[in-house]
């Protein structure tokens, strides 16, 4: 039994590489030479990103840290295309942030059940079969497929819940997370029960209800890192309400409205905005309350600092429905719970154009090839604009075309890199 809650993981994917084009051309006994029939390499397979409700941790993340799709297959002769690669399909739980591990900046919400592709499979090079024009009727090459797109990401798991549960260890907070929901947590009597955040769902009335989000016990120091708990604040970023639960029964000698406090400070040091988060306070235990003037002095204090108490009994299930309702209530007067927009800009990769290509000429067509340009290539949408101009730009700086004047080539003549072709203008 995994006794460690993983919820921040980093790890590579990478999807598949595009097959490539086959050079081939088409024989038949008795007819001497036929037209170029290599087909084009499949596409490699993309990297998706899926959620599974069945999944609550980032465990799985742990030791596999590599992940890579399926290459696409190479063309073949009489136009057989090859295969594309199989999309690699990971899955991770509801509310995973996926940042980009070197800016941090975030890629995508994992927050719905929409699949995401993470990174897009190489296309697949053309076989000689796309190269007959009525100039080039013996075209006898074919293109290489290109890289898949690559990434180094972090996976943080943020818990979508619309309630979060906050107080010490021990005050009642999975008891009452049981009580009022399906969710069955662990639950003793003695500190940091709870070392995994637990889900539950509570219903409130026909078609009315929430998640609420059972944290494991936030500890003075915390937010410092002091012990167990820090890990666990980032569980309440989304929650659009926390419910702090305090012990009133006075068995353990605290003072209710010193935890308050102290909770709230570790709250306020990990996150000034959490701290600004509505909050209803619970005042647990009070069927085992030794001493009334306890709770009065945390209602007294609490009220006073703005915010609403029920006095309650978890375990006995006194005055739980009406915190149900009362949390019903609130939450229908604030925002939905977050779901964090994308940050990420793709940037064009760093590359070397001084390398120099090779380039090769077929009939009019100059044939250009090169590993900075197959990455570059896997790299630009040719969908946008910027990125085409980007992708001039690159070529321009490398000297491709002076290469090209200097080897004679004359307007209307092709160029030829990879998947892309065009005529070559001054
Ligand atoms: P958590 O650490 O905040 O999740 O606390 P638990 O829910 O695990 O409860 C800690 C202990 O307090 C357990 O032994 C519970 O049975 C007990 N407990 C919780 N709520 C009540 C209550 O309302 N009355 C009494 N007498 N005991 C309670
Ligand atoms: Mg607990």
């Amino acid at each position: 039994m995994a006794t460690e809650f993983i919820d921040k993981a980093r790890i590579s994917v990478s999807a598949g590489k595009g097959g490539n084009g086959a050079v081939a051309f088409h024989r038949e006994k008795y007819i001497a030479a036929g037209g170029p029939d290599g087909g084009d390499g499949g596409n490699g397979g993309d990297i998706i990103l899926q959620v599974d409700d069945n999944m609550s941790t980032l465990m799985d993340f742990r030791y596999k840290r590599k992940y890579t799709a399926e290459n696409g297959m190479d063309g073949q002769g009489s136009r057989k295309f090859g295969k594309s690669g199989k999309p690699l399909t990971i899955r991770v739980p509801r509310g995973t942030l996926v940042r980009d591990a070197e800016t941090n900046e975030i890629i995508q919400d994992m927050s719905s059940s929409e699949p995401y592709v993470l990174c897009k499979g190489g296309k697949g090079g053309w076989g000689n079969c796309h190269f007959a024009t009525p100039t080039r009727q013996v075209p006898r090459f074919a293109k290489a497929g290109l890289p898949g797109e690559s990434h180094d990401v972090i996976l943080e798991l943020k818990l979508l819940a619309d309630v979060g549960l906050i107080g010490f260890p021990n005050v009642g907070k999975s008891t009452l997370l049981s009580v009022v929901s399906k969710a069955r947590p662990k639950i003793a009597n003695y500190h940091f029960t709870t070392l995994f955040p637990n889900l539950g769902v509570v219903y409130v009335d026909e078609g009315v209800s929430f998640v609420m989000a059972d944290i494991p016990g936030i500890i003075e120091g915390a937010a410092d890192g002091a012990g167990l708990g820090h890990d666990f604040l980032r569980h309440i970023d989304r929650c659009r309400l926390l419910v702090h639960v305090v012990d009133v029964s006075g068995s353990e000698g605290r003072d209710p409205a010193a935890d308050f406090d102290a909770i709230n400070a570790e709250l306020a040091q990990y996150s000034p905005e959490l701290a600004t988060r509505p909050q209803i306070v619970v005042a647990n235990k009070t069927d085992i309350m030794e001493d009334e003037a306890l709770l009065e002095k945390l209602r007294a204090h609490v009220e006073e600092a703005g915010y609403p108490l029920f006095a309650l009994s978890a375990a006995s299930h006194t005055g739980t429905r009406e915190l149900v309702l009362k949390i019903a209530e609130r939450l229908s007067t604030l925002p939905p719970v977050t779901v964090y927009e994308p940050e990420y800009v793709p940037r064009p990769p760093k590359l070397d154009t001084s390398a120099p290509l090779s380039i090769t000429v077929d009939d009019n067509t100059y044939i250009v090839d090169g590993p900075w340009l197959e990455r570059l290539m896997a790299n630009v949408n040719f969908s946008d604009y910027e990125s085409r101009m980007y992708f001039d730009k690159m070529l321009r700086e490398s000297g491709l075309f002076a290469r090209l004047e200097e080897m004679g080539i004359q307007d209307g003549d092709i160029v030829s890199l990879y998947n892309l072709e065009f005529e070559y203008q001054h």
